[in-house]
């Protein structure tokens, strides 16, 4: 049984935007349709967001690239998603994809207590605010799921 049934959790976004950050490797899933919408969104040439923005996965689908500068690679700090605007924030906030809209609710994070408990060096937001529906924590966990089958498959 997921510790959250009976443990209650509770997660309220600062938008602080450190999920918005990730380690040398790290990106952020995007399937045709997400990246199709903020292509949209932005009223870009999707060659050349694709060019700019995204890198091939081996799997399946896309990931968009995390930008770091100069300065974070000299004080060791961490890239950003390439579509957080010059005050920090998500520019795609509206289209942003699932993987952005269901954190911390991903099937990894919940899939122990601690794990989620450490997902706090990330987000702030975590153990904070109020008390999470279960209805709404496995919804938010079967989309996370559901959409990184999608582009798995
Ligand atoms: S890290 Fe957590 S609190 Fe900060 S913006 Fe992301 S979800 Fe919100």
């Amino acid at each position: 049984m997921a510790f959250y049934i009976t443990t209650p959790i509770r997660f309220k976004c600062t938008q602080c935007s450190q999920c918005c950050y990730g380690g040398k490797y790290a990106y952020v899933r995007a399937n045709d349709d997400e990246i199709k919408a903020i292509v949209d969104y932005l009223q870009i040439d999707k060659n050349q967001f694709t060019e700019k923005y995204l890198i091939k996965l081996v799997d399946h689908g896309y990931g968009i690239k995390m930008k770091t500068s100069q300065t974070a690679r000299l004080t060791g700090k961490k890239g950003h998603c390439m579509l957080l605007n010059n005050k920090g924030k998500c520019s795609v906030y509206p289209v942003r994809p699932i993987q952005c809209r269901t954190y911390p609710f991903w099937p990894e994070i919940l899939s122990s207590e601690q794990y989620w408990n450490d997902e706090v060096t990330r987000c702030e937001g975590i153990n904070q605010g109020e008390v999470i529906d279960v209805d709404y924590i496995e919804q938010q966990k079967a989309l996370s799921f559901a959409a990184e089958v999608i582009i798995n498959k």
